[in-house]
């Protein structure tokens, strides 16, 4: 964000060739040293755009301000002044204030724990420094720098490009084309638009397709979109729909209850109460009944919901994210990464026709043995084959692994870095081997294809080689020799086949490796389809990807939750089948599909589609598309599905799904379309993750069966008294003590409650439902009732004995802030006794409760207070008295908990209720 140097004249770089590119930019072929990236950045800045700033504390107290129920108060407060009163005037403004200091506090918390998110979003890029391909953040990116680009990265800054390969690129943010562009490297001329300038790629678009390699020419504000001056990193600011939905629901509630209070008002007015008092009932009245907390306390419950889930290294990008997580009835999640931890090591190799040879060793280092079966020295034919096979996927790898500091570092794909790891127990020098051969073209790995190849002539020989990895299906239709120790034999495809079979009931994950030869070299399509070449196997490679730890465990929690787990993969089906055994996914043959077989169900919009794929737990070898068809069909059919994924090719399946979880070493693509994303790539946090999100969704229907059971009880206790003819219950400025002071405080409260037991024990709700199922329904009336009917027979009783109104008035206040004392304890849950929710679960809360209680009782020694609110000191057998009649709420709701789950673990029953 630092503009420090005045921006370099507009430079031509596309009509550039890349020798006077480097020149103008002070660079070249090896990119910068940290020392200058230093130098450069404290001169330009760091590569960032002005971010659209988050609201300001000023911002935040403003908004408070904004909502209908301040308008009303704000106007009694001036017809108050008006008529006098000065006094009321100022308890109102009280009120408001302190309304606003709460608000503006939880939504300043909410407002920084976002920030904090933001933070951990960071977007990394491949940078050349010191000689060795490093991934940075972006925003460290300087001019001169050398960029890696690969598909699924957002490219970070603006790049002439040095080396495309495939390379086709979305620039959609600027130029509003949806097309991908294909990136060349040729000099262009000097006078043609952004969008044609072929052999640069710009800050904000994404790589789509292929790899590329560049140079930075422009950063920051000095690119062009910073230049279009568009704050892309816009923070998601959209509220989450079920805010909207109680907003909704408050504002109805909000019209009946102004309603009741309109015919209450006539009522009282038609008994000759006089107008002022009337008036200010009324607003009194609308102003304790409204559910005007719901919107915080929800706002509050995801928020702390999210940075509760981080914790569990699950970073929500929408707070709407939290909710539905919560609601989730199936995740689909990718094999490889996810369910494994993804260090993929070379365990077995079989060379044609020879015995299996083992591999030792673990992790992605050079340490370990390359032996026969048993512990036997491999004979030298043999290690000459292993070698050729070692070089051929060195030669075809994009990975690194090298020493820094006595330590062992490594980049790029999985699978790349364990080829790399096992040519160095081979013997051989990657780099070296690299350095010896002149890449011509190459076919960069994307799962769609599976399999990557890549074109050289070696030093001093104008022969055109290959060499090529990857899935069997891939590469052996291509094969038609196999080159066993002592030469090459005809290919054997049976034989290579059952091997393949037979390793992967063992759950390897097995890899060909092939080499040969071509005539001419490739033109512009160097896919092995249209290159025809004839290779020639060297191999298969065996590779085990321990699982995780813990995913098995998860698996059963969710199972244990009513979720249903489904793998989609491209790996093969018997390896996907086997770890899917062993995690409990997925039991026979029977719930496995492959995508060939998927392709043969027809149209996915048929009905028999849909009955057949039901079954399944294992989807293999499935594509991109494929994997977004089964997420939509699963979708369509009622299920609330959760996606994982992390390949550019995954977003249209993550866009489809629910909930899409992206991996936080996937791709940026995969990040910006996800709705949250796994930092730690594992599978046991969704399952961590929608279990903070039934805590959520619970907290939420508690602060909303305490708002509105409370609202409740004082329109009832109203209208009886009313009904009564007695005098009315409570003044205007009580009521808005009661509510706004007291209960304001507990609503937000409850929001704080740790997980209740039993969360991961019940079935997923049903995501149309709405928070007033039957449970709710019943438990609110019952409990709004009860306080209503036993403060108003309390009343009732009090003026019978001939007391004073106003002291009748004292003891029923008291009472009623008692009765919310004790009834968000209710609240604490809907299934089970309160004396079972441990209080260390909300400290929050208790404190609250006993503040709230203590600043009460300390107003009615207050001489301030107590004139402007009407109290008086109550004797300790008064209080006494007061706090057992309160406690009738505890005991009806305790039974009515009691009756309702006598038979059977809580919790099953209640969330079968019909919507509200
Ligand atoms: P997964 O769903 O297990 O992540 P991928 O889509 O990544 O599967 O890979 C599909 C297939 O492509 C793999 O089964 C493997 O045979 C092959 N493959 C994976 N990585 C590479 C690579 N780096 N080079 C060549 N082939 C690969
Ligand atoms: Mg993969």
């Amino acid at each position: 964000m630092t503009e420090k140097t005045d921006p370099p004249v507009a430079v031509p770089w596309h009509a550039l060739p890349i020798d006077e590119t480097y020149e103008r930019l002070s660079t070249g072929s090896r990119g910068l040293s940290s020392e200058e990236a230093a130098r450069r950045q404290k001169q330009y800045g760091k590569n960032v755009l002005p971010a659209a700033r988050p609201p300001g504390l000023a911002e935040i107290v403003l908004h408070q301000f904004k909502s209908p129920l301040i308008y009303i108060l704000l106007v009694a407060g001036v017809i108050s002044v008006l008529i006098g009163d000065v006094k009321d005037a100022g308890f109102i403004m009280l009120v408001v204030l302190i309304n606003a200091v709460i608000g503006t506090a939880q939504e300043w918390k909410a407002e920084q724990s976002a920030l904090q998110l933001q933070i951990l979003l960071q977007v990394m890029a491949s940078l050349r420094r010191d000689d060795a391909w490093r991934s940075l953040p972006a925003e460290e990116a300087v001019i001169g720098d050398l960029v890696l680009l690969e598909s699924g990265n957002r490219v970070p800054a603006d790049i002439r490009l040095l080396h495309a390969a495939n390379l086709t690129v979305d620039e959609s943010l600027l130029t509003g084309e949806s097309a991908a562009v294909q990136k060349t490297v040729g000099v262009l001329r000097e006078k043609i638009p952004v969008s044609d300038r072929s052999n640069m790629a710009y800050a904000g678009s994404t790589v789509v397709t292929g790899r590329g390699c560049g140079v930075v020419t422009g950063t920051g504000t000095r690119t062009e979109v910073g230049m279009i001056a568009r704050a892309v990193s816009g923070t998601e600011s959209a509220k989450p729909p079920l805010l909207i939905r109680m907003e909704e629901f408050s504002r109805k509630v909000g019209i009946l209850i102004i309603a009741a209070s309109m015919v209450m008002a006539a009522v009282a007015l038609s008994k000759g109460t006089p107008p002022v008092e009337v008036f200010f009932l009324a607003v009194a009245l609308v102003v304790a009944a409204i559910p005007e907390g719901l919107p915080v306390a929800i706002t509050v419950a995801l928020s702390i919901a999210a940075s509760r889930m981080a914790r569990r290294n699950v970073i929500v990008r929408k707070l709407a994210a939290v909710e539905s997580l919560g609601s989730c009835t199936t995740i689909a999640t990718d094999k490889t990464g996810t369910l494994t931890v993804n260090q993929q090591t070379v365990r077995v190799l079989l060379i044609p026709k020879a015995e299996p040879i083992e591999v030792s060793g673990a992790g992605y280092t050079p340490e370990g043995e390359i032996l026969l079966a048993g512990t036997a020295a491999l004979p030298a034919p043999m290690t000459a084959a292993v070698r050729r096979l070692a070089r051929a996927a060195v030669i075809c790898n994009e990975g690194s692994l090298y020493r820094e500091d006595s330590q062992w570092v490594h980049h790029g794909d999985a699978m790349d870095v364990a080829f790399l790891s096992l040519a160095y127990k081979a013997g051989l020098e990657p780099d070296r081997v690299r350095n010896s051969v002149l890449k011509v073209a190459e076919v960069p790995f994307e799962s769609e294809q599976m399999y990557a190849a890549v074109y050289y002539r070696e030093e001093g020989d104008t022969q055109v080689h290959l060499a090529v990895k990857g899935a069997l299906e891939a590469v052996l239709p291509h094969c038609t020799t196999m080159t066993t120790a002592d030469g090459a034999v005809p290919i054997d495809a049976g034989a290579v086949e059952r091997h393949l079979v037979d390793l992967m009931e063992n759950g390897y994950r097995v890899l060909v490796v092939a080499e040969g030869t071509v005539s001419s070299p490739p033109g512009d399509d160097p896919e092995l389809e249209d290159a025809r070449p004839d290779l020639s196997l060297l191999g298969l490679v065996g590779f085990i990807d321990p699982l995780r730890p813990d995913v098995r465990e998860a698996v059963g929690v969710a199972h244990g939750a009513g979720i249903d787990v489904v793998m989609i993969t491209g790996d093969h089906p018997r390896t996907a089948l086997t770890i899917a055994r062993e995690l409990d996914i997925a039991r026979s043959v029977e719930e496995v599909m492959t995508g060939q077989e998927l392709e043969g169900l027809g149209d996915p919009t048929l009905p028999s589609y849909a009955t057949a794929i039901d079954r399944i737990r294992v989807f293999a070898r499935v594509s991109p598309v494929q994997k977004m068809e089964i997420v939509d069909l699963m979708v369509r059919r009622g299920h609330f599905v959760a996606v994982t994924g992390d390949g550019v090719n995954d977003a249209p399946a993550l866009r489809r799904a629910n909930i899409g979880v992206a991996m936080g070493s996937g791709t940026d693509v995969a990040k910006d379309t996800a709705s949250m994303i796994v930092t730690d790539d594992n599978f046991s946090s969704i399952v961590a993750g929608v279990e903070e999100g039934r805590f959520a969704y619970d907290n939420i229907r508690k602060a909303t069966y305490l708002l509105i059971s409370t609202g409740l009880s004082e329109v009832v206790l109203f209208i009886l008294a009313l009904l009564a003819g007695l005098p009315l219950p409570l003044l205007a400025v009580q009521l808005l003590w009661l509510n706004l002071v007291t209960n304001g405080i507990q609503g937000v409260a409850l929001s704080f409650e740790a997980g209740e037991e039993g969360a991961m024990q019940r079935r997923p709700r049903d995501p149309e439902e709405g928070i007033f199922n039957a449970l709710m329904l019943k438990e609110t009336l019952l409990s709004g009732m009860t306080i209503g009917i036993v403060a108003f027979s309390t009343f009732w009783w009090l003026i019978g004995t001939g007391m004073e109104e106003s002291a009748a008035r004292n003891l029923l206040l008291l009472l009623m802030v008692l009765f919310e004392n004790f009834h968000v304890f209710n609240c604490r849950s809907e299934y089970r006794s309160l004396f079972r929710v441990p209080l260390r679960n909300n400290t929050v809360l208790v404190a609250g409760v006993v503040l709230m209680q203590g600043l009460h009782i300390l107003s009615l020694h207050v001489p301030f207070m107590q004139d402007l609110l009407g109290l008086a000191p109550v004797s300790l057998e008064q209080w006494f008295t007061c706090l057992v009649v309160a406690g009738i709420v505890i005991v009806v709701m305790e039974a009515f908990k009691w009756f309702e789950f006598r038979n059977g673990p809580a919790g099953g029953r209640g969330q079968a209720g019909s919507a509200a």
